[in-house]
């Protein structure tokens, strides 16, 4: 069953949401947790060591994807994941695997009986979270070239997986859980699996059915990956000395909320992610995660998920786990809601606010996963706004304009820009002006910066970027602190350099003039795969 002991003041809602999450098969039952008690090597190779005092064996694979199903584009095939790069193996994924895997890696090799080996692991897909469903055949792809590695290591003692939680494939609902699945088939019942997870992950209690342990981010923007990843290399090895034995608790109260309303940097989710580090503080052992959840992928096991682990104390996960799940519920009003100006109201609020001398302003157009949408666009242009710094805007078409015409800096440029994806992205909006830069930037081959109006300027990307940080768009002689204004295509990342250091002394996160996919109205999408009315807000 999905849920392990139901808290008594949850008891109708998480009955309801039995229904909802539909985590478990039939039948399925959660593998006995004390079997992880290490018992010396699979092969007995190690020989009269005991688990405590053997060099144990990591094998270390990364696969991560935030999939917006409701996004246009088109399924995702191999393809898409290999335009960003060949995948990484070995040294390479250990040395530059990222901030989970980097922190895994820095921690283990502090230990001087870890040894890690790299399974082939896929970068990330064009597009990132822009992009839709994956292709079974995608999955399965990756995750062969993973397990084909892993069965070459073997024997091993222990697997750590950095993933995300959020990713959608075509006919598996669980794919993270499908995975660890996968992984647990190869190394057997006694072998630890560790993961890390972004907070924004759909996850139940499917995947701790096939593994020992997860650490999900704490913070939105998400400051802790790399310290996630330390905590699952200190867990991993103490499973693996036979240490720890984990008791996992799962709590899923049924809240569904859009991304742009799960900064943790503020109430009452600020303290939420408290609560839980005070757990971890008060109780030696007790590791507790948070999923805030990610509600534009249309899968089964859609919103906030609440993780225990403690060493062999059942009944204290289980405390905990209804604890941080009775709080969360309590204080779902809070950030459940938001209301936005829309693009006409933003740009005047945005002209107020330099008037008021409380300049730079950010623009947030938190909806626009594909990143081409002009509303904001077209509403600066219209109200004449001046000192715009446009970063960034979804434009291939016109970058393979600038290249076959060999435009050079200096050029004049007369292009009509975005606005390609679907009616969200609003009408193309013509720009005229001179190209600023053209080259590579932002892990593209391609991006171009042109320079219109009067100290306006617009970077053009050839898939979906979110700015986070005033620095990242200090390049092609541009000053950040020249403009007024920045339009950002992002939620809650960009408060990492723009809100949280004080930068932009005005925000103001800009809506969608229609109900399409990104925007907060949910009840307005077409979820085919799980009934958002069983989830508040949307309940009837
Ligand atoms: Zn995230």
């Amino acid at each position: 069953m999905c849920i392990r002991t139901i808290p008594s003041g949850l008891a109708p809602v998480l009955a309801i949401l039995l229904l909802v999450a539909g985590c478990g098969a039939a039948g399925s039952q959660a593998e006995p947790l004390a079997r992880r008690v290490a018992a010396g090597p699979p092969d007995g190779s190690a020989g009269g060591a005991t688990a405590a005092d053997r060099v144990h064996r990591v094998a270390v694979a990364r696969f991560s994807h935030e999939t917006c199903t409701f996004c246009p584009g088109g399924d995702v095939e191999v393809e898409d994941w290999l335009r960003t790069g060949q995948p990484q193996r070995g040294e390479e994924l250990l040395t530059r695997g990222g901030g989970y895997v980097s922190g895994f890696v820095t921690q283990a090799r502090e230990y001087l009986d870890m040894e890690l080996i790299g399974l082939e692991s896929p970068r990330g897909v064009w597009g990132g979270s822009s992009r839709s469903w994956n292709t079974e055949e995608t999955f399965d792809h990756f995750v062969d070239r993973m397990l084909d590695d892993l069965r070459e290591a073997m024997p091993v003692d222990g697997v750590f997986l950095a993933l995300h939680g959020a990713m959608a494939v075509r006919n598996v609902p669980r794919p993270e859980a499908e995975m660890a699945r996968r992984f647990r088939e190869v190394v057997g019942p006694d072998v630890p699996i560790v993961a890390t997870f972004d907070l924004h992950g759909n996850e139940c209690d499917e995947f701790m059915r096939w593994a020992d342990g997860a650490f999900v981010t704490k913070r939105f923007p998400h400051y802790d990956a790399y310290r996630q990843g330390q905590r699952a290399a200190r867990y991993i090895r103490s499973v693996m000395r036979g240490d720890y034995v984990p008791a996992i608790a799962t709590r899923r109260p049924p809240i569904l909320t859009p991304t742009v309303l799960q900064w943790t940097g503020a109430s009452p989710l600020m303290d939420v992610m408290e609560r839980a580090r005070r757990w971890e503080d008060r109780q030696p052992g007790a590791f507790v995660n948070v999923f805030l959840g990610f509600p534009w992928a249309d899968v089964p096991n859609l919103g906030v998920t609440v993780h225990v682990m403690t060493n062999d104390n059942q009944a204290l996960a289980d405390q905990i786990a209804d604890d941080m799940s009775e709080f969360i519920w309590r204080v779902r009003s809070d950030w459940a809601h938001g209301e936005f100006p829309l693009p006409r109201e933003a740009v005047t609020l945005a002209r107020q606010a330099i008037a008021a001398g409380e300049a730079p302003v950010v623009l947030a157009d938190y909806w626009d996963r594909p990143g081409d949408a002009t509303w904001t666009l077209r509403a600066l242009l219209d109200q004449e706004v001046d000192g715009v710094l446009y970063a960034s805007l979804t434009a291939e078409p016109t970058l393979d304009r600038i290249w076959e015409q060999g435009l050079e800096p200096g050029d004049a440029v007369d292009e009509l820009v975005g606005g390609y994806t679907g009616e969200q992205a609003g009408e193309p909006v013509r720009i005229t002006g001179t190209l600023r830069w053209k080259g590579q930037r932002f892990g593209y081959d391609r991006v171009a910066v042109i320079d219109y109006g009067r100290n306006s300027t617009l970077v053009l990307v050839p898939a979906y970027h979110q700015v986070t940080t005033p620095g990242t768009i200090r390049f092609a002689g541009i000053e950040p602190d020249d403009y007024d204004v920045f339009v950002l295509k992002t939620r809650v990342h960009f408060r990492r350099g723009f809100d949280e250091t004080g930068y932009a002394p005005s925000i103001f996160i800009v809506d969608a003039p229609g109900d399409w996919f990104g925007t907060i109205r949910l009840e307005a999408l077409e979820y085919e795969n799980v009934d958002i009315g069983n989830y508040y807000p949307f309940g009837r």
